[in-house]
């Protein structure tokens, strides 16, 4: 007999997919799910590899983490709510192989793994509307192990395939010229190799600063080129030069917009990520240009298709608790709890907000960046689904790490964050050892 269940695709079992499989887990009754992973691990970017271009089957590298990196946020507000980090000592902003293993934990805890599918490639994903009207999923994927090819319907799709792996690289002119080192911040991996080099970084948001403050402790000399109005030189080394966007490249000099120039020996583009859906029909209307996602309604719902959900796109965010909140938001959309508006109206509610950020001055590329209206997003979505939002504390906290970082980024991770209760936080300042 066919099961009455909810049959659900989830794609990528990063956080995101993670913690959307732990809200339908608890709901076996309802829902039958199956989590697609391309590699042979959970946890997505957190799994840190020094390969940089393909794996073991010969797909792109999908992690963009740096040996090196410690997280940006406070492990106390970065944790999902119903799983604190078992570690409460140590410092706040940790290494990034604790989240590794705090995810890890996370799936054993919540029993995740027989509903996971590992080295299982996504390789199609297909509309299909029935004669109810009803619109299905085939999802086509595929073995790596095997190479088997199945294909599968589904009532509906998450996708939780990230969007930290595919560079944007603008074009230079003459940048073919140039025979030194070149890289996208999604393959760099470690400082040292830049010793005694004369590096250019292009692009000053937080993996460029990051970046910059790693290489310069080995370069000889780093040129960080950027057009943001912010001066920074005071807070970087010694041998951190900024300068502006880079104009042109020939050869192994760099031409800067106000006319000056440097020899460079290696190039570093920390100039963002592309959004991309390569398994989607083309039967779904996606645009992705202008660096966020069309057409979706809160930032997760695909107006055409309301059983098609996109997890995580905000940035700027506390990204794990903003999930934990967005994946109960599609457990009671799929469960009628919430209604949505028709295609029409989530359009025009969409295009009204879309003109009131323009009209206050927020860039296109800038809408997906919810800084301050995150709390206001997060709050709406809990509200809907009848779920708690982000506590006050996580947001004095998130707002305190914002302020420290704009005070100087080269100390604002040496700050400890105590949560006391919902309203109250204590910090304090440890050297670095
Ligand atoms: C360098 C860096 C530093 C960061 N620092 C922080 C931080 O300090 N704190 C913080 O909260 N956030 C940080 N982030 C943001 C981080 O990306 C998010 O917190 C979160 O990990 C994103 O999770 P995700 O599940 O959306 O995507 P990912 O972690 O990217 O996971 C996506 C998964 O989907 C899989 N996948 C993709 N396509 C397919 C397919 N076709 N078939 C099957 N599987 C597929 C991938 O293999 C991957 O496992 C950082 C990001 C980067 C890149």
């Amino acid at each position: 007999m066919p099961s009455s269940k909810t049959k659900i695709a989830i794609v990528g079992g990063g956080v995101a997919g993670l913690v959307t499989a732990r809200h339908m887990v608890a709901k076996l009754d309802i829902y039958s799910i199956t989590l697609f992973e391309q590699t042979d691990q959970i946890g997505g970017t957190w799994i840190y590899t020094d390969k940089t271009d393909f794996d073991k089957h010969g797909l792109l590298i999908h992690s963009s983490m740096y040996k090196n990196l410690r997280t940006n946020i406070p492990k106390e507000i970065m944790a999902l709510p119903d799983f604190p980090f078992q570690n409460v000592d140590g410092p706040s902003f940790t290494h990034h192989s604790m989240i590794r293993e705090y995810l890890m934990a996370y799936a054993k805890h919540f029993n995740l793994h027989p509903y996971i599918k590992l080295n299982t490639l996504v390789k199609r994903v297909e509309p299909e509307t029935t004669r109810n009207g009803r619109t299905l999923w085939t999802v086509t994927y595929k073995s790596l192990e095997t190479k088997e090819e199945i294909t599968k319907t589904f009532d509906a799709v998450v996708l939780c395939n990230g969007h930290y792996s595919v560079g944007r690289v603008p074009h230079i002119p003459g940048i073919e010229s140039f025979h030194g080192r070149r890289i996208h911040s999604h393959q760099y991996r470690m400082p040292e190799i830049y010793a005694g080099k004369r590096v250019c970084i292009l692009g000053a948001s937080w993996s460029g600063i990051d970046i910059a403050l790693e290489v310069s402790q080995y370069a000889n000399k780093v040129y960080l080129s950027h057009n943001l109005p912010e001066q920074f030189d005071s807070k970087m080394s010694s041998n951190v030069e900024q300068r502006p966007g880079v104009e042109s490249v020939l050869g192994n000099v760099f031409t800067f917009r106000d006319g000056s120039s440097a020899e460079v020996d290696d190039f570093i583009y920390c100039t963002g990520y592309k959004f991309t859906y390569p398994f989607m029909s083309t039967k779904v209307e996606i645009r992705t240009n202008d660096d966020h996602v069309e057409p979706l309604y809160k930032y997760l719902v695909h107006m055409d298709y309301t059983n098609l959900f996109f997890m995580g796109l905000p940035t700027l965010v506390i990204p794990f608790p903003m999930m934990h909140i967005q994946a109960q938001y599609i457990l009671a959309i799929l469960e009628g709890r919430v209604k949505l508006p028709s295609s029409q109206q989530m359009r025009e509610e969409y295009e009204i907000e879309k003109k009131s950020l323009l009209d206050q001055g927020i860039l296109l590329r800038h809408i997906n960046k919810l800084k301050e209206r995150q709390w206001g997003y997060y709050d709406e979505l809990a509200a809907a689904a009848n779920v708690p939002s982000v506590a006050p504390v996580n947001r004095k906290i998130m707002e305190h790490v914002f302020h420290m970082r704009d005070v100087d980024f080269t100390t604002y991770k040496n700050y400890q964050y105590r949560i006391i209760d919902s309203e109250n936080f204590s910090m304090s300042y440890c050297k670095p050892c």
